[in-house]
């Protein structure tokens, strides 16, 4: 079957949500490592997926997920020691008085969940996000995200503050911390209180927004104080993404009171999950029982408690700071020699690169780049509010040589646009 046969094929049977990258799709049958590999044998550089953090078909994970799968898979009401042993070596990554966690099968559902319990907790209904936030497609948190455009019909409690981007980053603290003051006076004049703020806390459909480190905290202290609770969405930046920590809230250092995570948490296994005070899901857990079909069972809890284990056997948090420290001087390389290569933000291995002409966003020439260095075996894609920041973001296992390579097809690639 052709390319365009299988477009078509899919388009009739799945209909036209679901998007495609590139202008001309990619098709691939096989992953290692950094690497995808078509049907003829050709490997592509994977330099978007943060889901196969530890590589493509990380052997340890296949190998635990293979076991469990033959020998037992069923759900939350029987007892099994995996979900516990996964739960305790969790927790001890995240600070003291995060204590409980509850497993889900997407990051959907583990912010849905997190609402839910803000919710119960807090009586209120009220929700702050910024103005591009993506938390995901339930039909709750959907609504809580504002870069799905304006398919999605927002309720009367979400509120949304600017993007952090929208301050320079010498006033970005300062800045944002008012803007959250000037949204919680807002919403509670409108009769909706803040049970929440949730944020991606390396924003990334919000164009990749890392530093200063410790910017968001005066923001997050004025949810708090006025009685929300703070949600860390760490879907993106968790499980060592940022080279810094395990978690993306601790180089803000913030006390998040729930904390949802997902896609690299079973290395492309669905398995998701909200970690929280004890206190919140007490009082959620006296009025409500969840119980999630997949959510927690025994091949998921294995292969979260695998990548947890290789996160840091194989060291991955520090090569993530390291090979990013490499790739981030290059990337400032490249902007230093190209009019068209602004700003560069991010930290660990998640880079936002501005791509602008005559200082302006220019979202045509970023679609240029991207669709260049596919045609040259090197994935990336676009994101932010004007599509033309480029989204670097490879697999944690990436290594100086890959870096290497993907800076020589860029450089090319701005020359060419
Ligand atoms: N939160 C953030 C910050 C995300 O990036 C995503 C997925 N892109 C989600 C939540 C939703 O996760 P999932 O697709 O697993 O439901």
């Amino acid at each position: 079957m052709t390319q365009t046969d299988l477009i078509a094929r899919r388009e009739r049977l799945l209909g036209p949500a679901y998007r495609l990258f590139y202008d001309e799709p990619a098709h691939f049958v096989r992953g290692e490592g950094v690497w995808l590999y078509d049907a003829a044998g050709e490997a592509y550089l994977d330099v978007y997926n943060n889901v196969a953090s530890l590589g493509h078909c990380h052997p340890r994970v296949v190998a635990v997920i293979t076991q469990q799968v033959n020998t037992l898979n069923t759900h939350t009401r029987y007892l099994h020691e995996t979900i516990l042993d996964c739960a305790e070596t969790l927790l001890a990554t995240l600070p003291d008085h995060i204590d409980r966690v509850m497993f889900t099968c997407s990051g959907s559902e583990a912010n849905d969940l997190a609402v839910r319990i803000a919710e119960a907790y807090t009586g209120r209904t009220g929700i702050i996000v910024t103005e591009l936030a993506y938390h995901g497609v339930t039909h709750a948190v959907s609504q809580m995200s504002p870069s799905l455009g304006e398919g999605v019909v927002r309720g009367p409690h979400i509120f949304t503050v600017p993007s952090p981007l929208s301050f320079a980053p010498e006033d970005r603290a300062a800045g944002f911390a008012q803007a959250m003051d000037e949204v919680i006076a807002r919403m509670t004049r409108a009769g909706f209180p803040p049970a929440l703020f949730i944020c991606d806390t390396l924003f990334s459909s919000d164009g990749v927004i890392s530093d200063p480190a410790g910017f968001l905290k005066p923001a997050v202290e004025r949810v708090q104080a006025a009685g929300g609770l703070f949600v860390a969405d760490e879907v993106q930046a968790g499980f060592g993404r940022t080279g810094e920590a395990m978690w993306g809230f601790q180089r803000h250092g913030l006390n998040p009171d729930l904390v949802s995570m997902g896609k690299p948490m079973g290395n492309g296994h669905p398995v998701a999950g909200v970690a929280m005070r004890a206190e919140l899901i007490e009082q959620f857990g006296k009025k409500s029982r969840y119980f999630n079909t997949f959510g927690g069972n025994p091949v998921s809890s294995a292969a979260a408690l695998a990548v947890l284990n290789v996160i840091a056997d194989e060291g991955l948090i520090t090569n993530a700071r390291e090979v990013g420290a490499y790739l981030k001087d290059g990337l400032h390389m490249l902007s230093d020699h190209s009019d068209h290569v602004g700003e560069v933000r991010g930290t660990g291995l998640f880079f936002g690169v501005d791509i602008v002409t005559d200082g302006k966003p220019d979202g045509d020439r970023a679609r240029q780049i991207v669709n260049y260095l596919r045609q040259h075996k090197v994935l990336i894609s676009a994101t932010g509010p004007h599509g033309n920041v480029l989204k670097i973001r490879p697999p944690l296992v990436f290594r100086p040589e890959h870096v290497d390579r993907l800076l020589a097809v860029l450089s090319a690639a701005v020359s060419n646009s």
